[in-house]
């Protein structure tokens, strides 16, 4: 049996072009990039031009783009270094969305335990967030904002060009999670007006394990991982160099390709949605102008771990709320802060489509999904 993969917002599968990009970085060229011989140089001249690249793809500057191991760390960093560095200034308040990855949750978590204060920003039923919301909880004292382009488990779009101006207008600086942005729209850090930026390559066919941080020349942030004068002394750790030419080489190729991309998965998931529609007591969040490959849904009164399981039986892979969230029993925060309660929240399953999948997959899933909402409506 051939599986069906239906979960590319927790991972895609690595490109084999990008592969073979970055395999001479894995054997040959083994050098440090940091050693000032001739090893080094050339790992460097790979690290190089994959940071000119990617400054290039997000209309930064090169100096701007640090690399990080991945969305975690650079969700991190920019929390707790921008909140830190915003400190000194004198500001100890930030905001987040609600529905922020658990990456930024727990920054925020860890930041209040240490004396800051921290505000949440609500969303609407489609799972979005309002300007006036952010303007009513900004003070002089708030020091960071930041709110995820899209999100993880609705594939809902913010207002975020709209958002960092009004952080701007009172003084924060503006951080936002891009990670499930990248794969689906080009960003341009300077048309977005935000001051940090985040991105994982594993999102967009790249490597796991290695990510960007944007920081805005200027913009004031605190280094988390301290060490050697690896990213211009902000970052310290070895660069991974095959797994930096990897996510470049994957960014590049993802915005080459985007548009023919996204036509195709917004074809599949309509098939996907046709194929399931009929079924009673059917319930999809996200929808018009969000992100298509990305898709939550809910089936009154069945689990949501359940259906999970009995996909996975049949060989279709799905998610239970976001991947990281799954092997917790945890009802998911973003469904709640759309609205649900925790038993609802409880019954919903994550679909995200990619690149690779086809027609003839989706439908057969979603007929196999049918059969087990029916199958356990029964039992
Ligand atoms: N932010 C968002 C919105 C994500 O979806 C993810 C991945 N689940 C992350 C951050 C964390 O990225 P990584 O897996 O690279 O640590």
């Amino acid at each position: 049996m051939e599986r069906i993969y239906l979960d590319h917002a927790a991972t895609t599968p690595l490109d084999k072009e990008i592969l073979d990009k970055m395999l001479p970085y894995l054997t040959d060229c083994y050098g440090n990039a940091d050693s000032p011989h001739a090893f080094g140089r050339k790992a460097m001249g790979g690290v190089d031009s994959a940071r000119d690249k990617i400054a290039d793809l997000l209309n930064a500057k090169p100096n701007e783009v640090y690399f990080t191991s991945g969305g975690t760390e650079s969700d991190n960093w920019a929390i707790i270094g921008g909140a830190y560095a915003a400190k000194e200034r004198g500001r100890d308040h930030i905001i987040l969305s609600a529905i922020e990855h658990h990456a930024a949750l727990a920054a925020a978590e860890k930041l209040q335990k240490e004396g800051f204060s921290v505000d949440y920003l609500p969303v609407d039923r489609t799972g979005r967030i309002s300007a006036d919301s952010l303007r009513a909880r900004m003070t002089e004292r708030t020091g960071l904002v930041a709110v995820m382009a899209v999100n993880n488990e609705t594939g809902a779009l913010q207002p975020i060009k709209e958002l960092a101006n009004i952080a701007h207008e009172a003084g924060a600086v503006f951080f936002t999670d891009a990670v499930q942005a990248a794969p689906h729209m080009a960003l341009d850090v300077k048309a977005l007006g935000v001051d940090m930026l985040a991105i994982s390559a594993h999102k967009f066919y790249g490597p796991k394990g290695c990510g960007v941080l944007y920081i805005k020349s200027g913009v004031k942030v605190k280094p988390l991982v301290v060490g050697g004068e690896q990213e211009r002394g902000l970052r310290g750790g070895t660069t991974n160099v095959a797994a930096v030419v990897g996510m470049a080489a994957a960014l590049e190729k993802n915005v080459r390709t985007m548009s023919a991309n996204n036509e195709k998965i917004a074809t599949l998931r309509q098939v996907f949605l046709e194929g399931i529609s009929g079924v009673d007591g059917l319930r999809v969040y996200g929808g018009a102008g969000d992100v298509s490959a990305v898709l939550s849904l809910r089936f009154l009164g069945v689990s949501g771990v359940d259906l999970v399981y009995n996909l996975d039986l049949a060989g279709v892979s799905v998610s239970a709320g976001a991947a990281c969230a799954s092997a917790s029993v945890k009802p998911s925060h973003v469904m709640m802060a759309m609205g649900l309660t925790e038993k609802e929240a409880r019954e919903c399953i994550r679909v995200s489509f990619g690149k690779d999948n086809t027609e003839e997959e989706v439908r057969e899933a979603a007929a196999l999904l049918k059969e087990i909402v029916e199958k356990l409506r029964k039992s």
